[in-house]
């Protein structure tokens, strides 16, 4: 057996060359990069489209730190977050304490519209209300409210600090441990106030809240009326958020909802509206409709402030009649999100990787942004979805199991701590949709319920993909979502398909035992 030096099986020692030429040589003798690029890589799958699972993309060059790696990124074309992740319109996934969060968290939730018109625009006003500068509209209460209504108020208005105004203008003590309720709040609120001057800016105002040491701090005119309010959590809000998504010029957290497409909703969209929402999207499983291009059209007459995002699309001829009817936004996936049975049942749909690239490699030439949705399990999901041209991500089932969703947790039937999670078209949800007078007719279920694992607060869960996405694209080489959309364009960003034994290789395997921990 010869003693062979270092790899000498490809290259004889006689060849080895002297390792300072290694760049010049890759330079000169390799023009193309290792990997194939985006086009190829979709092309390479002529006899099927490719789903996230099936490819990889290649490492590049580290020259910077992961916490410089920003993700500033699109989801219209005039709203840009600085995180993005957005939450699926489910009635299992959002309403307004998952779309304050996501908001929050630097990202969007989308509010279901499976319950009335009324509860959607309550939703979207709390929201709205959420995170204020100046509370303009303060909610007050009268000397003669009993502590056991303030107490509603605080279950209705989800905060519970009002003040008192008849005479004084002073608020009530926290209310919860206070045990009888028939007492006025006069017996339990406070009355040594600290006020502002009405005129006061919010730089001052904040910083005599802050010496105050109380949780509110009433602006009063000279006659001592309250004309505004301040409130302390809003102050400690804007300190523990800063990537926090707002309008350019605004305090309030940016809103969005989903509506369908039929008559009535044009009543409901007007309400949404009324109570501040930002964005509109369409939710549609196949957007391109003679309904859906008719409210594109009538959305952008009748309210040009509001952004729409159109959808589902899957392909590039879906995508135009959208982006030619006006859509600010798409919506990217069909049948493949977690709990969705549509490709079974209808026999339409396109894998994920597939539909994103051909969706967003034309849409980016109007300059329409794409949201990846459905299918994301993990990280790897989202970065991959963002490398072929998503500009966003949204997911249900991955949300569906955190603090903020709807719902109760529950125990399984392994002891396992659960939240219900089930597709808008399956039998249960339009069921509700109907008893709440939503739909009319029936039609075949294209999803199915389940249950999801606790996941904890998405406070956490968030700045877990986060801090996974910076680390990712660090290892890619790229800056940012724009350089790595950059990046795949140019053909730098390489890519490689995996093989079914790749992708085993690619998990967990051929270990006694492992202890799945995302975080701690
Ligand atoms: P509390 O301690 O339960 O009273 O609630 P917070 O002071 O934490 O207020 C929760 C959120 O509701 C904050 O972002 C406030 O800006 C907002 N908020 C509180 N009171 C009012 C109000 O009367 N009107 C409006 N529009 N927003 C309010
Ligand atoms: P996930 O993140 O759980 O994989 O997918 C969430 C996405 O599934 C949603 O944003 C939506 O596009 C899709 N979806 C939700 N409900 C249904 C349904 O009932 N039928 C179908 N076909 N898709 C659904």
């Amino acid at each position: 057996m010869p003693i062979l030096n270092g790899d000498s099986m490809a290259a004889p020692s006689r060849d080895v060359l002297d390792f300072s030429t290694a760049l010049d040589v890759l330079k000169k003798e390799y023009p193309e990069r290792d990997g194939i690029d985006v086009k190829t890589l979709i092309d390479s799958e002529t006899h099927g489209g490719l789903t996230y699972n099936d490819f990889l993309i290649l490492p590049g060059y580290i020259g910077f730190a992961a916490s410089q790696v920003t993700l500033d990124t699109p989801v219209t074309k005039r709203i840009t977050l600085k995180t993005p992740f957005v939450s699926s319109p489910m009635d299992t996934v959002t309403e307004h304490n998952m779309a304050i969060h996501m908001a929050l968290l630097g990202g969007l939730g989308v509010i279901h519209h499976n319950c009335s018109a009324e509860e959607q625009a309550e939703m979207v006003r709390k929201v709205k209300r959420f995170e204020n500068g100046f509370i303009l509209d303060p909610i007050v209460i009268s000397p003669k409210t009993t502590v056991g209504e303030a107490k509603a108020l605080k279950e209705k208005w989800g905060f519970g600090g009002f003040p008192v105004t008849a005479r004084r203008h002073n608020h009530p003590r926290d209310i919860q441990f206070h045990a009888d309720l028939d007492d006025p709040v006069t017996a339990v609120m406070s009355t040594d106030l600290v006020t502002a001057p009405e005129g006061v800016d919010l730089l001052e105002a904040n910083s005599i809240l802050s010496k105050s040491k109380k949780g509110k701090l009433p602006i009063v005119d000279s006659n001592f009326n309250l004309v505004a309010l301040l409130s302390r959590s809003d102050l400690m809000k804007n300190l523990h958020y800063p990537l926090a998504s707002k309008l350019p010029h605004s305090k309030q957290l940016i809103a969005a909802a989903a509506i369908g497409t039929r008559p009535d909703d044009k009543l409901r969209l007007q309400k949404l509206v009324d109570a501040g929402l930002d964005i509109v999207v369409l939710d549609s499983s196949q957007g391109n409709s003679m309904y859906q291009i008719d409210m594109v059209k009538f959305i952008k007459s009748t309210y040009p402030a509001l952004d729409v995002i159109g959808g589902n699309v899957v392909t590039r001829e879906q995508a135009a009649s959208l982006i030619a009817a006006g859509v600010d936004g798409l919506r990217i996936g069909m049948g493949s999100g977690s709990a969705c049975i549509t490709q079974e049942v209808m026999a339409v749909g396109r894998p994920q990787a597939a539909s994103v690239y051909n969706v967003t490699s034309f849409a980016a030439r109007f300059g329409v942004p794409c949201i990846a949705d459905g299918g994301i399990q993990n990280v790897g999901h989202i970065v991959k979805g963002l490398a072929l041209g998503a500009t966003t991500v949204m997911m249900g089932g991955l949300l569906a199991g955190t603090t903020e969703s709807p719902g109760q947790y529950f125990v399984s039937r392994e002891g396992k701590l659960v939240k219900a999670y089930r597709g808008m078209g399956s039998i249960d949800a339009m069921e509700d949709k109907k008893a709440g007078g939503g739909g009319k007719d029936a039609k075949a279920s294209n999803a199915g319920t389940a249950s999801v694992q606790d996941r904890g607060s998405v406070t956490r869960f968030v700045p877990y993909l986060m801090a996974g996405v910076q680390h990712s694209l660090q290892d890619i080489g790229v800056k940012s979502i724009s350089e790595l959309r950059k990046g795949v364009a140019e053909g730098r960003v390489r890519f490689e398909v995996r093989t079914v034994s790749a992708q085993a290789e690619g998990g967990v395997h051929g270990l006694e035992s492992f202890d799945k921990k995302l975080y701690s």
